[in-house]
């Protein structure tokens, strides 16, 4: 009797890196090999496909990794993967190398050029890593968690020494064009004024927002700026310069993607990438897992690719009634 074919998938991290896309990639690994199936790792994202920078990874190449953050992969933002030329490339050089599925970790923009790739034949199997929880088609992105726990530590030793020092202290926190990773991060770590792309706020209602404050007996202050927002330093120089109190910016950047993925990270990620594979086992085609009321499950990639999430205006309300 003939040797049935073993599948073969490939795996990529793609966009900003997430942490907890490690241990996506190992569950997506261990789950293939226990299902006969066998996975090769594409580095720096779809750049890796153009560059044939692809290598066969097994379950022991992907011991040790489940609590490392960034992406053993390494990712980019891929230009040529925008236009249409480049997908046709990609989706050739996919069929050429015969893997029978592509699983996608990454955000929104990764999940537009899996769109590209399915509408071409591939087979994608996407899964939503991205610390901005900007997607629409998910409760939950890996790597949100993390992220807001790393920032409110940060923000919680800023808010001592301006405690401190009675200094208003302005945080950026990133998030691109999104507010939601501000919000959290004000909740959680106490802000009375959280600044969004969404809603933007002009300078003097929030320099009038902490002399009131100041007036109702705070002896510090702290702001925090969602990344599309910007321009920290100088929100902070005009407080200083126009209330006469010390006011410092301090932008989180890079450092907020960083770090141990949380376990709740490495739980979604865990389960995500199990879900993918199982996908691919029981004959899905072209599908992201979602996390959706609760559950894990697979939704077309075409409906996973439609909307931006909108900020929660319920959670930027309460920011502002426990400012003070
Ligand atoms: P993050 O939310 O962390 O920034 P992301 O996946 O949204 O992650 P992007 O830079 O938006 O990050 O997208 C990653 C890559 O996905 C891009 O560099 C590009 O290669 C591909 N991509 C983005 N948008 C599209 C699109 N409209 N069509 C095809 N491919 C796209």
């Amino acid at each position: 009797m003939a040797e049935q074919k073993k599948l073969k998938l490939g795996v990529l991290t793609s966009g900003g890196d997430a942490p907890g896309m490690n241990a996506a990639i190992r569950s997506v690994v261990r789950t293939a090999h226990h299902y006969g199936i066998r996975s090769y790792g594409i580095k720096t994202g779809y750049e890796g496909l153009f560059a044939g920078d692809i290598e066969e990874i097994d379950h022991a190449d992907v011991s040790g990794i489940i609590h490392r953050g960034g992406t053993i992969l390494r990712t980019a933002r891929c230009a040529q993967m925008m236009t249409e030329e480049g997908q046709k490339k990609a989706a050739e050089i996919i069929k050429i190398l015969r893997l029978d599925a592509i699983v996608i970790i990454g955000g929104d923009g990764s999940f537009r050029g899996a769109l590209a790739l399915s509408k071409l034949g591939v087979n994608v199997m996407a899964i939503p890593a991205t610390i901005d929880l900007d997607m629409d088609c998910t409760d939950y992105t890996i790597g949100f968690d993390t992220a807001v726990n790393t920032a409110a530590d940060a923000i919680i030793r800023i808010r001592d020494t301006s405690s401190s020092h009675e200094r208003c202290s302005v945080v950026e926190v990133m998030g691109r064009n999104s507010g939601r990773l501000a919000i959290m991060c004000g909740l959680v770590g106490g802000a009375e004024e959280v600044l969004i792309p969404e809603n933007p706020v002009d300078t003097s209602s929030v320099i009038e927002q902490v002399l009131h404050n100041r007036s109702q007996g705070k002896h510090h202050n702290l702001i925090v700026v969602a990344e599309g927002v910007g321009n920290s330093n100088k929100l902070a120089k005009e407080i200083e310069r126009v209330l006469g109190i010390e006011a410092r910016a301090t932008v989180l950047g890079h450092f907020q993607r960083g770090g141990t993925p949380t376990a709740r990270d490495r739980m979604h990620a865990t389960i995500m990438g199990y879900t993918a594979v199982k996908g691919i086992v029981d004959d899905e085609k072209s599908k992201a897992v979602v996390y959706r009321h609760g559950k894990h499950v697979l939704l077309d990639i075409e409906e996973a690719t439609t909307a931006k999430k909108e900020y929660s205006p319920r959670l930027y309300d309460m920011t502002k009634i426990l400012a003070i």
